[in-house]
């Protein structure tokens, strides 16, 4: 164990053991910088497809982590990448 845990961008712990870039994980850190709340799989016209939201406020501590302009900003990149 170590005491120098990346929080650069997390406010706290709990949150940066949860984020992963695993696009399985339930949290999920996407290459634009936003993190990304995976509400699972869904099937939809025959094509199964990974739901995700973006979350505003740490699920963990409640601190803001990304503002809605910081998730408008990013989206067009999550939109290329996950569909
Ligand atoms: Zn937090």
């Amino acid at each position: 164990m170590t005491e120098d845990t990346d929080l650069a961008n997390f406010c706290c712990e709990e949150l940066a053991e949860a984020v992963s870039p695993d696009a399985n994980a339930g949290l999920i850190e996407h290459d634009s910088g936003l993190i990304l709340l995976n509400l699972g799989e869904r099937e939809e016209e025959g094509e199964t497809g990974v739901v995700l939201a973006t979350i505003r406020f740490c699920p963990f501590c409640g601190t803001e982590i990304q503002t809605d302009e910081d998730i408008e900003a990013a989206l067009g990149g999550v939109e290329e990448t996950f569909n």
